[in-house]
């Protein structure tokens, strides 16, 4: 039987990439958006198209409840052997001027979103014995940015949940990595000054969703048995 990864956030995008990389690469998928059902469709067809056996399933990483909803059906049947944490947003402005709201729904996107899916999915990897966690942070928890206190405060917490998950479920074989990019040209980055961006990436061009699928195929694969609790960068060199 293959092997399910459930993605967050796969309706475009990094997501979507990571999708295709994976339906390429053998896996089945269980995918996730919030309420772009076009492109998640798309995303659906492409991966099948691909081989893969896909659920799509629509709900807010925000909402316990609904993320209960729907993953619980799926959990009680299989757990699957990975899950890609990668839903996100950003919604930028100077700090001084951030609304409760801007900075409220960041970090409940990333970390809520982590908190309400992990839990369900990690007691079924525990269970089982074995299973890997990529969650898709950015170089600007790491960093810093101007402008982007929120998005920077939920990436950074998120790296911090890496570690200290991966510390707790070690024994029990389920694995929890980060991978922390740097500008991927997605519609997230769609709205940036291409020059002033390029200036701060010494390999001097901006990712593609690509490059991140890569790295989370990596992580699910054999070859990273060894790897838990890390940040690995993706990011042309950045940081
Ligand atoms: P996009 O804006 O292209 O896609 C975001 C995805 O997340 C969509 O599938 C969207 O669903 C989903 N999503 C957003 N909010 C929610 C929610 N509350 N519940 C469920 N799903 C949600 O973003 P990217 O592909 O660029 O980014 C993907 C991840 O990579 C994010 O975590 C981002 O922070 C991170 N990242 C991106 C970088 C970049 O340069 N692009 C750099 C560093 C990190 P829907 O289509 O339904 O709205």
């Amino acid at each position: 039987m293959k092997k399910i990864v459930l993605i967050t956030g796969a309706s475009r995008g990094i997501g979507r990439a990571i999708a295709l990389d994976l339906a390429r690469a053998g896996y089945d998928l269980w995918l996730t958006y919030q309420s772009n059902a076009e492109e998640a469709g798309r995303t659906r067809e492409q991966a099948e198209a691909l081989g893969a056996r896909c659920e799509l399933l629509r709900f807010d990483v925000r909402d316990g409840a609904a993320s209960r909803a729907l993953l619980e059906p799926l959990l009680s049947q299989e757990a699957p052997w990975g899950l890609v944490n990668n839903a996100g947003i950003a919604k930028d402005g100077v700090f001084i001027r951030m609304g409760e709201d801007q900075w409220q729904a960041v970090l409940d996107t990333t970390l809520k979103g982590f908190f309400n899916v992990s839990k369900l999915v990690v007691a079924a990897m525990m269970k089982k014995k074995e299973g890997r966690i990529v969650n898709i942070g950015s170089v600007i928890g790491l960093s810093g940015n101007a402008g982007q206190v929120n998005y920077a405060s939920a990436k950074a917490g998120l790296i911090g949940a890496t570690k200290a998950l991966a510390r707790e479920v070690a024994r029990r074989n389920v694995l929890v990595n980060c991978i922390a990019p740097g500008f991927i040209e997605t519609e997230m980055t769609q709205g940036l000054a291409k020059e002033d961006v390029l200036k701060q990436i010494p390999l001097g061009r901006l990712g593609q969703p690509q490059d991140i699928a890569g790295v989370v195929r990596f992580l699910l694969a054999d070859d990273a048995s060894y790897i838990t609790g890390q940040v690995l960068s993706v990011d042309g060199g950045m940081h």
